[in-house]
C-alpha cells in the first residue's frame, strides 16, 4: 500500500490505474479509522480492483468553536487498518495542499442543508460537499463508498452528484455500532467511562423510535417526542436535535409515510454525537 501526501501523487496513482482498465473505489474518511470505516472499505474493497481511502481532517467543515484542534488523528494505525484491508492507496494530504491561501470556490447544497446538523453547523455541509467534490475530481473513482451513520450527509452526497453529473456511483453503508448499541465513531474516543455509559441514551431511544414505528405510529412528532423524553431522563445528555424528515428530501415530515429518516444529535458532557435510523414502511 502507498501512502502519498500530494495530489499529483494520487493522480498519477490513478491514471496507471485507468491505464490498465482497473476500477476504482474511494472512501473518504477524517481518519483515526474503526470497524465502521473497516466495513466502507471492505466493501469497496469487494466492489472494486483498487480501493483509495483518503485520511483528512478537513478544516473547512469545521465552524471557529468546533473540535478542529482536537479531532483524534493515528496516521500509523490508520494505515494498518488499510493495508490489512486491502488499500492500495492511502491519501493523507495536509491542509495546504487541499487548500491554496486564497481558495475561493465552495460546493453549497440549498434545502437539503436547512435541516438536522445543517441547521447547528450552518457552514458544514459546504465543507463536506466542497472536499468530497475535490475528491472526486482527483480520484475520479468509479464507486464512492459512505455511511448511513451520516445520514443527511448521504443524502447531499447523492444529490451533489446528481446534480452535478458525476459519473460515481455512490453506496450508503448501515451504521456500525458498539456491541452495546452506541455508533461507532472517532468522537466516541472524547467520553471519560460516565459520559460512555450516558451515551447509550442514543441508541435506546433510536430502539424506541424503531419500535413505534415498526409497530404502526403514523405520526412522526408522537415517535419524536417519546424519543426525546427518553433521552431527557439521562442527565449528562442535552439534545441538540431529534427530528423527523424525508430520507431524500431532508424537509420536516409530521407523517410517517416512508422513508422517513429520524435523526438526533446530543450532547453528552461537551461531546457532540449523532445516530439515526431510516424507516423504509
Ligand atoms: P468520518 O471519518 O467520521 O468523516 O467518516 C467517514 C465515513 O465513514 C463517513 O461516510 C461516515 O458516515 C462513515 N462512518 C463513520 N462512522 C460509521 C459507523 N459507525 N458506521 C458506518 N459508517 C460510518
Amino acid at each position: 500500500m502507498k501512502i502519498v501526501k500530494t495530489i499529483k501523487e494520487v493522480k498519477d496513482f490513478v491514471k496507471n490505474c485507468k491505464k490498465q482498465d482497473l476500477s476504482i473505489g474511494l472512501v473518504p474518511t477524517m481518519g483515526y479509522l474503526h470497524e465502521g470505516h473497516k466495513s466502507l472499505i471492505d466493501r469497496a474493497c469487494k466492489e472494486n480492483d483498487v480501493v483509495i481511502v483518503s485520511d483528512f481532517v478537513n478544516p473547512v467543515q469545521f465552524a471557529p468553536n468546533e473540535d478542529l484542534a482536537t479531532y483524534p488523528r493515528d496516521l500509523k494505525r490508520d494505515a494498518a487498518l488499510c493495508q490489512a484491508a486491502g488499500v492500495a492507496l492511502l491519501f493523507n494530504p495536509e491542509p495546504n495542499e487541499m487548500y491554496f491561501e486564497d481558495f475561493h470556490t465552495y460546493v453549497t447544497i440549498q434545502s437539503l442543508s436547512d435541516e438536522l446538523c445543517g441547521k447547528t453547523r450552518p457552514a458544514h455541509f459546504t465543507g463536506v460537499c466542497t472536499v468530497v467534490c475535490k475528491l472526486f475530481n482527483i480520484v475520479t473513482p468509479d464507486k464512492a463508498y459512505f455511511g448511513q451513520k451520516d445520514a443527511q450527509q448521504l443524502a447531499i452526497i447523492k444529490r451533489m452528484v446528481r446534480d452535478l453529473n458525476f459519473d460515481i456511483e455512490i453506496i450508503g453503508c448501515p451504521i456500525v455500532r458498539e456491541c452495546d448499541g452506541l455508533a461507532k465513531s472517532s468522537r466516541n474516543t472524547y467520553l471519560n467511562s460516565d459520559e460512555r455509559k450516558a451515551a447509550l441514551i442514543l441508541s435506546k431511544a433510536i430502539n424506541l423510535g424503531m419500535n413505534l414505528a415498526k409497530n404502526g405510529e403514523k405520526d412522526a412528532n408522537k415517535i419524536v417526542e417519546q424519543m426525546k423524553s427518553l433521552i431527557d431522563t439521562e442527565p449528562l445528555a442535552v439534545i441538540d436535535y431529534v427530528k423527523a424528515v424525508d430520507a431524500n428530501s431532508i424537509q420536516i415530515v409530521s407523517e410517517m409515510k416512508p422513508p422517513v429518516l429520524i435523526a438526533m444529535a446530543v450532547y453528552i458532557g461537551k461531546t457532540r454525537l449523532i445516530d439515526n435510523f431510516i424507516y423504509e414502511g
